[in-house]
C-alpha cells in the first residue's frame, strides 16, 4: 500500500484522485496539492474517504521539496502542466521520491515539446536509486502500451504505427479545447512532424490529412501532427519504418483557430497592452471555458488507438487496437469528460504499475519499456476496456 502525492487540481488530476482514493487496498494515503488549494478541497469534499489537501506553487522547488519532505510519498504524481515537469523532477531528486507524469516538458516561452531535457535526467535518477514514468496518459501513455502489447503478442516486427485520436463528442460551445487550452493550442498550432526511414519529416501546421472511419462514431477528417510519443516510440519498437500522429477536427473548430491566430490572439510572446505585458494566449485561455466544466453536458465519444502495420509468420497484418470512451458515461462516473477520463484512469494504473513494483527500474522511463499485460488488465478493470481489429485499409 503507498502513499501518493498529487500535483495539479484540473480536469485530469480529478479523474486520478476518484480513481485513487476507490483503491484504498492500493493507495493508503493520498495527498493532493495544486497553486489553487480551494480546488483541492473542492474534489476532496466530494470523496468518500478522507484525503490531505495542500497549496504549493511547484515551480517552486524548495517548496515542493519541503512538501515532499513532510508528505513523506512514495510518488509523486506530476498532474499539473508541463512547465512544471523538471521543477517538479528536480524536487524528486532532492527528496529521493519516484516520479511520474503524462506530458512532456515544454520550455514557456518557445512552443516546442521534446524529450531531450527530461531523458538529461536518466542518470542522475538512476544514481540516486529512484524511476521516473514519463507520458502515462492515454497518448502518450496507453497508445505506447499498445505499441508494447503488439509487439510482445502480435507481430514479429513493426513497420509501421498510426496514432489516431478522435474526439467525436459535443460540448456546445462553438469553441473549446478538452484539456488545457494554452497547452491545447500550443500543439495543434505547431508544425507536423512524422518519422519515416530513419528521419523526421516536417510539414506546415495542419497541412497532410486523411479521412478515417472510426469504430461507433464514424467518418472523420483527421490532420497530423507531432506528437511526443513519436519521440520514445522510434527508439523502443525495433524495425519501425514510419510513426505518424493524426487528430480529428471539426471544420468549427479550424475555423475559430485560424482567425485566433490571425489576429494574434494564439501568440505567446509578451505583448504592451495599456501599459502592463500580457501573453495574448493567456487572456485566451482565461476566456475560454475551463475543460472540466465541459463536462455536464458533453455528448458522443472519444476513439484513440494505433493502426499497427507488419509482419508476423512471415505474412504481412494491420490491426487496430483502439479504446472508445463515452462523454456522459464518464460524467455518470466520475464527474469528468472523457479526455479527462482517458488521461487520469492511466495516470492512477502507471501509479499501481510502479508502487506494486510491476514496473521497476533505476532511471527515467516510458510506458512501452514495461510488461503491457499487468497495466493492460488494470485499464479495462478501470474503465476503459481496448479491443484489437483486423484492419482492412491502410492510413
Ligand atoms: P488543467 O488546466 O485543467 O489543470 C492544470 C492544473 O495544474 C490546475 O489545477 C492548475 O492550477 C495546476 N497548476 C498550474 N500551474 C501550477 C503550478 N505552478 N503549481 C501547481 N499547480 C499548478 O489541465 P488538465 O487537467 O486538462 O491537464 C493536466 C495535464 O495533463 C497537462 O499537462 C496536459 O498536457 C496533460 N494531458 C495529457 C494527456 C495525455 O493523454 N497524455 C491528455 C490530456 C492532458 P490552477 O487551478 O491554479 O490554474
Amino acid at each position: 500500500m503507498a502513499r501518493l502525492l498529487i500535483i495539479g487540481a484540473g480536469g485530469v488530476a480529478g479523474v486520478a484522485v476518484r480513481k485513487c482514493a476507490a483503491c484504498p487496498e492500493l493507495f493508503e494515503h493520498i495527498t493532493l496539492a495544486s497553486r489553487t488549494k480551494s480546488k483541492c478541497d473542492a474534489f476532496a469534499a466530494d470523496l468518500d474517504r478522507p484525503i490531505e489537501t495542500a497549496q504549493i506553487d511547484a515551480d517552486d522547488v524548495p517548496k515542493t521539496v519541503e512538501l515532499i519532505r513532510r508528505v513523506r510519498p512514495d510518488l509523486v504524481v506530476h498532474l499539473a502542466l508541463p512547465y512544471q515537469d523538471l521543477h517538479i523532477m528536480d524536487a524528486c531528486l532532492e527528496t529521493g521520491v519516484d516520479y511520474l507524469d503524462t506530458a512532456n516538458y515544454e520550455p514557456p516561452d518557445v512552443a516546442r515539446f521534446e524529450y531531450k531535457w527530461q531523458w538529461a535526467y536518466h542518470d542522475r535518477f538512476a544514481e540516486r536509486g529512484i524511476m521516473a514514468l514519463l507520458g502515462s496518459g492515454f497518448d502518450p501513455g496507453v497508445t505506447n502500451v499498445f505499441c508494447a502489447y503488439a509487439q510482445k503478442h502480435l507481430f514479429d516486427e513493426i513497420h509501421a504505427i498510426d496514432i489516431v485520436d478522435c474526439n467525436g463528442g459535443d460540448h456546445g460551445h462553438p469553441f473549446a479545447t478538452n484539456f488545457n487550452p494554452e497547452i491545447n493550442i500550443r500543439e495543434v498550432t505547431a508544425k507536423g512532424r512524422y518519422w519515416e526511414d530513419g528521419a523526421w519529416r516536417e510539414t506546415e501546421p495542419m497541412a497532410e490529412s486523411r479521412s478515417f472511419v472510426f469504430p461507433q462514431i464514424g467518418e472523420r477528417r483527421m490532420y497530423l501532427m507531432y506528437h511526443e510519443e513519436l519521440e520514445s516510440l522510434i527508439r523502443h519498437v525495433p524495425g519501425l519504418k514510419r510513426i505518424r500522429f493524426w487528430m480529428t477536427f471539426g471544420d468549427e473548430y479550424l475555423t475559430h483557430l485560424r482567425v485566433l491566430q490571425n489576429v494574434g490572439m494564439t501568440r505567446i510572446d509578451e505583448i504592451e497592452f495599456e501599459g502592463r505585458a500580457i501573453v495574448p494566449l493567456k487572456l485566451l485561455k482565461a476566456l475560454l471555458p475551463d475543460p472540466a466544466s465541459l463536462a455536464e453536458n458533453y455528448t458522443g465519444k472519444t476513439c484513440i488507438g494505433c493502426v499497427i502495420e507488419g509482419v508476423r509468420d512471415g505474412a504481412p497484418q494491420r490491426v487496430f487496437i483502439h479504446n472508445i470512451c463515452d462523454h456522459a458515461a464518464c460524467y455518470r462516473q466520475v464527474k469528468a469528460q472523457a479526455v479527462s477520463f482517458t488521461t487520469g484512469v492511466p495516470a492512477m494504473i502507471g501509479a499501481a504499475m510502479m508502487t506494486g513494483g510491476h514496473w521497476r527500474g533505476d532511471g527515467v522511463f516510458h510506458v512501452e519499456q514495461f510488461d503491457p499485460d499487468p497495466f493492460l488488465d488494470l485499464l479495462a478493470r478501470h474503465g476503459l476496456p481496448w479491443s484489437i481489429t483486423p484492419w482492412d485499409d491502410p492510413v
